[in-house]
């Protein structure tokens, strides 16, 4: 999708520092970090704007990226457990609108929100 920048990313045409990738999704290191570890895992399709676009049509793409998260927090190293986020909308401070994940860990993470 056009000025989509996780899109631009997943295309490699903005760098990014990667930790997993196979044929349908990416990881890669978060520009602003919010804990020692924060990672952010994409589809490499823009198959959604946000969680709210997932349907029993797209739904695959959540599943292949939920089934790969225990081998990137492996690979993490993130031992003493990780966060998964999933910011949709507005009110979550959803700021990129293609469907992704953050991985939080590295640390004792405090409450949420
Ligand atoms: P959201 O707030 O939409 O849930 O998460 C978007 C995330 O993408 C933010 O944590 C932000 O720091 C990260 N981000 C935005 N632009 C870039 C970029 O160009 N490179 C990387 N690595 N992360 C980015
Ligand atoms: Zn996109």
């Amino acid at each position: 999708m056009d000025n989509c920048i996780f899109c631009k990313i997943a295309a490699g045409e903005i760098p990014s520092n990667k930790v997993y990738e196979d044929d349908k999704i990416l990881a890669f290191r978060d520009i602003e970090p919010q804990a020692p570890v924060h990672v952010v895992i994409i589809p490499k399709q823009h198959v959604a704007g946000s969680m709210n676009e997932i349907t029993a049509e797209n739904a695959e793409i959540v599943s292949h990226i939920f089934c790969c998260i225990p081998k990137i927090a492996a690979e993490l190293k993130l031992d003493g457990g990780y966060r998964l986020v999933c910011n949709c909308g507005p009110d979550a401070g959803q700021t990129v609108r293609h469907l992704h994940f953050h991985i939080l860990g590295g640390k004792t993470l405090g409450a949420m929100a």
